[in-house]
């Protein structure tokens, strides 16, 4: 089977497993997933899994990145923040469904890597960081939307408090990364009140407390 088949054949898987916001699917279609994951990885680069990176990190499933960009509500006027860029792959799928995306990761390596393909799609609407994601991006606060891709033992304060007041949504896998039991929660902040709701089950790379291993 061709890529292009393998592409359909996961936007269909997608929209069956309840990824049902068209635009989410249409971002998903249009970026390249070969171009984010490793050469030895390429004949699974449309496989709804999720696949080693560099640094031992991974990229998400697909399934997952439908799924946390979906619960966003994302429109063209949204200033969101990404903790964990990774390979880059959800930030370009962000980028083709909000105004601008601000990404933090603390591996300059990966971040590299990332910033290189977000220059050669022509994605001009991601900003990039190398710097701990547990403090947020304060000098861009507030933003309208947060999603974090690696998941803390608790919900961090700095990104609560970095979240506008204005209707606010934030997405994070909470949970103890070594024992399989994290939930993706959806924070949200009407008016300075804060709601949170667990929404389905995950297992992500832990949020790793301090500076960029290798600034
Ligand atoms: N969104 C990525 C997947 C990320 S995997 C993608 O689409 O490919 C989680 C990422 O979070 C890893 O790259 C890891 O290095 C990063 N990370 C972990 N703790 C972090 C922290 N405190 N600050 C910033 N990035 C962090």
């Amino acid at each position: 089977m061709n890529q292009d088949s393998r592409r359909i054949r996961l936007i269909m898987d997608l929209r069956n497993s309840g990824v049902t916001d068209t635009a989410v699917l249409s971002a998903m279609e249009r970026t390249p997933r070969e171009l984010f994951v490793e050469e030895s990885f390429l004949d699974q680069a449309w496989a709804n899994r999720a696949l080693p990176i560099s640094c031992g990190q991974t990229i998400s499933q697909p399934l997952i990145v439908g799924q946390m960009t979906q619960a966003l509500e994302l429109t063209d006027r949204h200033k969101v923040l990404e903790i964990g860029t990774g390979s880059g792959y959800q930030a370009a799928v962000l980028s083709r469904l909000c105004r601008r995306v601000y990404t933090v990761e603390r591996h300059q390596d990966l971040l590299a890597v990332a910033e290189k393909r977000f220059t050669d799609l022509s994605l001009h609407n991601i900003t990039t960081q190398a710097g701990d994601g547990w403090k947020g991006w304060p000098r861009q606060a507030p933003f309208d939307r947060i999603l974090v891709t690696a998941a803390a033992p608790v919900v961090p304060q700095d990104l609560v408090a970095q979240l506008t007041d204005d209707c606010g949504i934030m997405i994070l896998p909470v949970g103890d990364a070594a024992a399989l039991d994290q939930m993706v929660v959806r924070v949200t902040k009407t008016d300075g009140r804060l709601d949170s709701e667990q929404l389905f089950p995950v297992r992500f790379v832990p949020l790793v407390e301090g500076a960029p291993s290798n600034p």
